[in-house]
């Protein structure tokens, strides 16, 4: 497949400063602030909620229930623009598109909407760019420029969602039913925003888009102090994480975070995760050739992962997409189901996932550095 640019979007241009307070970063009670201060009642908050959770809008026009005088007013001040569009790439078949947004302060962000037959998923950026410099990752390379606020992760939820709806995808329409937070960044470094967004995403209609919890993923590359944060919220997303390696001289080297926390410190805390929420774990690796995907290293990780129980974990072997330049690159065919069969020899749930999107840059990070 190759993949085309595409025109779809009006372009904003991108202003400078910090993203503006939107109705999405506030709770119930700022909300009701918010609207005092403009002189309108507390229960607008609800219409406005139905308008930009429920109805996908935040079209003045659309909003008949509101006051005429006061409708663009009110978008104006809690609807303000977050994410200014600047290139999209779609799959021919349309079912992939990839999009490059700027943020108001310049800063890009990047994220993939998948269509499937029944479904759609949508992977979001919590961070632009990412402050854990995993070496063989586009993003890691770009270093941290700032986390994202709550809005500007819900927002890239919206506009996917009114994508999927309305059927710009191609084909017929879906509903948007799946969110992973698998873009650019490590979702639990900017924790606060994260669950705010994860709120939004899995609170009913119309205080939220009324996703399943379960159908929410977040991914973390081991940071244990948030994984055990996440496992006390309540809300029983699918925990990621990101793995890479079974021993610590590799993952030191491969994910720079595991000198804070070791291999066995995360596994420990996943096991921690499935054991409060019920949700069993996601283990990603990535196969990177000749550096991680070794027979010895598959026997190693299915020991580790059975020691701590049965029925906890489910790995999710990737062919890593490498990004232009890198020395790193994607297992053998040959190795990757040598991998794969071990695993599953040891009784641990595998599945290679779906690498969709990797011919439009699908790594993250890969759009938004040759946008640099
Ligand atoms: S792999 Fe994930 S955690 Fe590591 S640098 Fe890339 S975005 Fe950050």
């Amino acid at each position: 497949m190759t993949a085309t640019e595409h025109p779809r979007l009006p372009m904003l241009a991108p202003r400078r400063g910090k993203p503006p307070r939107h109705f999405a970063d506030l709770d119930a009670v700022e909300r009701k602030d918010a609207l005092k201060q403009l002189g309108q009642p507390g229960f607008r908050a609800k219409q406005l909620a139905t308008h930009y959770y429920d109805h996908l809008t935040v079209d003045a026009d659309d909003m008949t229930d509101l006051p005429a005088a006061a409708r663009e007013d009110l978008v104006a001040e809690l609807f303000p623009p977050l994410l200014s569009p600047v290139t999209q790439l779609v799959t021919p078949d349309g079912e992939t598109v990839k999009t490059l947004f700027t943020l108001v302060d310049g800063a890009k962000l990047e994220c993939v909407l998948m269509k499937y037959p029944d479904r759609a998923t949508l992977c979001v950026t919590s961070q632009a760019g990412c402050g854990m410099a995993c070496p063989f990752c586009a993003t890691g390379q770009m270093g941290l420029t700032r986390n994202l606020s709550a809005a500007e992760i819900v927002e890239q939820v919206r506009l996917a969602a009114r994508a999927a709806r309305d059927g710009s995808l191609g084909g017929d329409p879906v509903r948007l039913s799946n969110v992973v937070f698998m873009g650019m960044g490590e979702p639990l470094a900017n924790y606060n925003a994260v669950m705010t967004a994860v709120r939004a995403l899995t609170s009913p209609a119309p205080e939220g888009f009324g996703l399943s919890a379960r159908h929410v993923t977040v991914s973390t590359v081991g940071l244990v102090t948030g994984i055990d944060r996440l496992a006390g919220e309540g809300i029983p997303v699918t925990l990621a994480l990101s793995l890479h390696a079974p021993d610590d001289e590799l993952r030191d080297e491969i994910v720079p975070i595991n000198a804070r926390w070791k291999v066995d410190e995360a596994l420990d805390a996943a096991r921690r995760y499935f054991d409060a929420t019920g949700r069993r774990v996601s283990i990603e690796y990535a196969l990177i050739r000749n550096i991680n995907d070794h027979a010895h290293r598959a026997e190693l990780l299915a020991k580790k992962l059975r020691a701590r129980g049965d029925g906890w974990v489910h790995v999710n072997p990737i062919p890593l997409n490498p990004t232009p330049g890198s020395k790193w690159t994607a297992s053998d065919p040959a190795v990757e189901r040598e991998f794969v069969r071990i695993l599953r020899m040891h009784g641990i749930p595998t599945t290679i996932r779906d690498t969709r999107g990797s011919d439009i840059d699908g790594a993250c990070g890969q759009l938004a550095i040759k946008e640099r």
